[in-house]
């Protein structure tokens, strides 16, 4: 368990990381996370008093083919590592099935591995996985509190985007993770990813401060950017932060 302090420091941390000025009093005593200060309930009263965005069509995500739907973690690692499913098996040097903890209440999931996924056989790792790592952190809730996957396992080349046809392809097994992990919260994180959970193709400003569902399993997702995104557009970081506390607030 974290103490306040800790909690306080790591959210100071990464608000300054975020390019968030922090003025701290004096006699500044941190708060416990759990119990927001007025201001931070003012505020997830009103995110959640937000309208919500027009309702999204069902994912398609809504049932795992007979060949998933009974796999238990090893067969479904093992069925996932021998996947030829989809072109992508050819650039691959590994497949990137998914890491951390499978009793998780969070799922993080992002688009598809990268260059450093490829070769590590781990999502988000470099740059961008320790901006997520912080995320996560902030919220306390660390990288190996929570499972994180991606919508596609092998790396696309040229670090593109998953192809509509990839995806589909790959889908029962993302399906069957969110299905054995069953958490409580789902973030979803970049437009590849929140496109393909929630079947639109609304663009991702308009997706995230909302509340959406995993329609399938009925989990809540949130939306929010990349954090390679972020770190390309630093200004964009108090948006995440947003995002976060709304995660946040569903899992008190
Ligand atoms: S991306 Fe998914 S469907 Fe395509 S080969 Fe890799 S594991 Fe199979």
């Amino acid at each position: 368990m974290f103490s306040s302090t800790v909690r306080h420091i790591d959210q100071i941390a990464y608000l300054k990381s975020l390019g968030i000025p922090v003025w701290v009093p004096r006699d500044f005593q941190p708060p416990e996370f759990e119990q927001p200060c007025a201001e931070e309930k003012a505020e997830i009263a009103q995110s959640a008093a937000e309208p919500q965005a027009e309702a999204v069509p069902e994912i398609r995500l809504s049932e795992s083919p007979a060949e998933t739907a009974k796999l238990d973690w090893p067969a479904l690692i093992g069925m996932v590592g021998n996947c030829t499913a989809c072109g992508l098996h050819t650039g691959r040097t590994q497949v990137v099935f998914g890491v951390g903890n499978q009793d998780a209440d969070i799922m993080v999931i992002g688009e598809a591995p990268g260059a450093d996924e490829d070769l590590q056989g781990e999502p988000f790792v470099g740059r961008a996985g320790q901006l997520l790592n912080e995320m996560l952190k902030a919220i306390h809730y660390p990288r190996e509190s929570v499972y994180i996957a991606n919508i596609v396992k092998c790396r696309p080349p040229e670090n593109r985007n998953p192809q509509h046809d990839e995806a589909l392809h790959c889908a029962p097994y993302l399906h069957r993770q969110i299905e054995l992990v069953a958490p409580r919260a789902i973030l979803a994180v970049g437009k590849v990813a929140a496109q393909n959970l929630l079947q639109t193709d609304l663009p991702i400003g308009k997706m995230r401060g909302n509340q959406y569902h995993y329609a399938a399993l009925n989990i809540p997702v949130i939306v929010t950017y990349h954090p390679a995104y972020l770190l390309r557009s630093p200004k964009e970081k108090a948006k995440a932060w947003q995002d976060l506390k709304l995660l946040r607030s569903l899992l008190v």
